[in-house]
């Protein structure tokens, strides 16, 4: 297929070719654990190419192929590897790019079950020693880099707070010191951001937030080059026994195929209701790289091409009753935990850091107990905003 066709189209058509499936134009899910060969031979050479061959499907399997086709090619990278969630292709690509006793920078703001990762489990049980940083200035990563770092693992937008990192210039200052680097590119989509292109080694989605969309799935992505990736395939992927569903690669195929729409979809309802909220008077402010008072909207601007539906606020009260009653007041947006889905939603990260951490860490991680998430949805942006206003008025 030509390549040089643009985005919507590929994401139609690329990596699937209904001649191979008698012309279905949806491809099949294929449901087999195994494939057959038809002599000794033939088996001996699967074995010699097992990286693009269907043997078995822990390892390859023909639907979750089509799927890394397409996000491969929209992502700009080479190849790509579904794992059956975000969290299973994060920890892939980190333990692909570390070695027990190395030395790993990251973001303060890093999601939190990728931090319990490095901090519960990879620091006690294989020596790996972490620096946090805030990740808005260059000089913190050349200043926090030391013989053994071996990796430097990017979230930008970050979560919570979405603050951004400087992508081209840590990539560049990571290839010079030969260091990897791992981008969680989930907020921005493959579509408004471009990591591999400025540089990033590895770049690692949650499929459970937009590129899935329809809060059906949860599944992950890591997206790099053919070394990498047929790399992770061989050890981290079959070895750590991660096998994506082929029902869940089906899913996917559909979801990317909506993906450019709904995103424009997200980024207008996102826009206008950013734009509400930062007037409103009830709000201390509003977290939201589609602002001009987001303070790195400069770098936003730079290395993004759109912005999304995922923002947080403060409410101006600090009165824990009132900020229940404002939360428990929405009736269009559902309450629960994720985003980048069809339907709009409200979380409260105090619900779940406090009970992980200790107030001063929550204060460090800028957090308070007014903040609010909302996952603006693919309602009309009008009723969302009433709704807004209805529990704004119970406060
Ligand atoms: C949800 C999320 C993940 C983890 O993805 P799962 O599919 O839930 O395992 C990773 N990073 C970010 C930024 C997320 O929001």
């Amino acid at each position: 297929m030509n390549d040089k066709l643009k985005l919507e189209t590929l994401l139609m058509h690329y990596g699937e070719e209904p001649s191979d499936f008698h012309g279905a134009v949806v491809p099949p899910i294929y449901q087999n654990s195994l494939f057959t060969f038809k002599d000794w031979d033939a088996l001996d050479e699967a074995f010699d190419n097992r990286k693009d061959t269907y043997i078995y499907t822990r390892g390859k399997n023909p639907t979750v192929s089509v799927f890394e086709k397409k996000i491969a090619k929209v992502a700009g990278g080479e190849k790509a590897q579904l794992f059956p969630s975000g969290m299973a292709a994060i920890s892939a690509a980190i333990l692909h790019c570390i070695n027990s006793g190395d030395h790993i920078i990251t973001i303060n703001n890093i999601y939190g079950p990728a931090n319990n990762l490095l901090q519960s489990y990879l620091k006690p049980k294989f020596g790996i020693e972490i620096t946090y940083i805030s990740g808005t200035d260059l000089d913190e990563f050349e200043k926090a880099i030391k013989p053994n770092t071996s990796l430097i693992y990017l979230e930008s937008p970050s979560s919570a707070i979405f603050s951004l990192q400087d992508i081209e210039g840590v990539a560049a200052l990571a290839n010079e010191k030969g260091i990897k680097t791992i981008i969680d590119n989930t907020w921005a989509t493959p579509l408004f951001q471009s990591p591999l292109k400025m540089g990033i080694d590895l770049e690692v989605h949650s499929c459970s937030k937009y590129i899935g969309g329809h809060s059906d799935v949860v599944a992950g992505v890591v997206i790099g080059n053919d070394v990498d990736i047929d790399e992770i395939f061989l050890n981290e992927y079959e070895w750590l026994g991660a096998k994506t569903a082929p029902f869940e690669a089906w899913l996917l195929i559909r979801s990317l195929r909506t993906l450019p729409l709904r995103m424009k979809q997200h980024q207008e309802s996102g826009i206008a209701i950013a734009n509400y909220l930062e007037m409103h008077d009830k709000v201390v402010h509003v977290n939201y790289p589609g602002l001009e008072s987001f303070p790195q909207f400069e770098l936003g601007r730079k290395q993004m091409k759109g912005t999304t539906g995922l923002i947080s606020f403060r409410l101006q009260t600090d009165d824990l009753e009132k900020i229940k009653i404002f939360f428990n007041g929405l009736k269009i947006f559902r309450k629960g935990v994720s985003w980048g889905g069809h339907e709009s939603l409200i979380y409260a990260p105090a619900i779940s850091y406090l009970k992980e951490l200790t107030e001063k860490q929550f204060v460090g991680m800028c957090i308070s107990l007014a903040d609010m998430r909302i996952s603006v949805g693919l309602e009309n942006a009008d009723d969302l905003i009433a709704d807004l206003e209805e529990a704004f008025k119970l406060i």
